[in-house]
């Protein structure tokens, strides 16, 4: 098997002193689909920044697809497509505009990015988005033009930052019928940062999960469950529960 993602002992301290990761190591496999669970501020955006080249490590290495981001950056930019709340789109833009504008950003011609266009419309169904401004979107409808957006250069491996938060439970439906496909059929390999925990039981195979910088665990959300209850079966939200309890209460005798 092929490493598509691979980390190992990432450091980073923002500038206000905070030491977001703290020795981070992940191996993630060609075509998986993986989740990063953790309570708030645990780390998982700074690790999915750092590994999609918006913000610098301290130490550390990684390497995505066999190619170290640092030394070729561009190449990494054309391998990846990055769905996260934070990526900026102008508000002031119609959307099929938007799309257009992105493909011919990675080298479509005008009747490519136009085809495109029309394919990821229809997909993520933004039919009647098509011709609004971005600014006036429903969180929703944005969440999916985000990742609509992720997907116009057709990405081998594809991060998704709390892609779900404000889809109604129809257009949730429809958006992992669309990623399953992509991990299934085109094995695309799936980052997927999530709180929640039903969606990553449900779709993700191997999770790592991180507190205050750490990995605790890493493995898959079988094993996890197994590790936490041996001899009953629990969901992935109760198995977190009782994790992340049993960590604090550890932390709280040690203190
Ligand atoms: P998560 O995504 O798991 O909620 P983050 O990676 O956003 O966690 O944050 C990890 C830690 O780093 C938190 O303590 C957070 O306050 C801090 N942090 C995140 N971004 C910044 C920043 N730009 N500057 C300073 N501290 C930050």
């Amino acid at each position: 098997m092929t490493a598509e993602i691979l980390v190992h002992e990432l450091f980073k301290k923002y500038p206000n002193g905070i030491e977001a990761l703290k020795g981070i190591s992940l191996e993630i496999q060609k075509g998986q689909f993986f989740t990063l669970l953790g309570p708030n501020g645990a780390g998982k955006s700074t690790l999915v920044k750092v590994m999609t080249t918006l913000i610098n490590k301290d130490s550390g290495d990684f390497c995505i697809a066999g190619i170290n981001p640092e030394i070729n950056q561009s190449k990494i930019q054309k391998i990846i497509g990055v769905a996260s709340q934070d990526n900026e789109i102008d508000p002031t833009e119609k959307v099929e505009n938007l799309l257009i504008f992105q493909g011919r950003l990675f080298g479509l011609t005008k009747p490519a990015a136009v085809k495109r266009t029309n394919e990821l419309i229809q997909l993520f169904e933004l039919e009647k988005e098509r011709n609004k401004k971005a600014g006036v979107l429903s969180g929703g409808n944005k969440r999916r033009l985000h990742c609509a957006l992720a997907l116009v250069h057709r990405p081998q491996i594809l991060f998704l930052d709390e892609p779900t938060v404000g889809m109604d439970p129809v257009a949730r439906a429809n958006f992992w019928e669309v990623i399953t496909q992509l991990n299934c059929k085109e094995k695309v390999t799936v980052f997927l940062t999530t709180q929640y925990l039903d969606e990553a039981d449900k779709h993700a195979f191997e999770m790592a999960l991180i507190v205050d910088g750490k990995i605790q665990y890493s493995g898959t959300i079988a094993n996890f469950k197994k590790m936490v209850n041996p001899i009953g079966e629990l969901s992935l939200d109760d198995s977190y529960l009782q994790f992340v309890k049993a960590l604090s209460d550890q932390e709280l005798t040690n203190n």
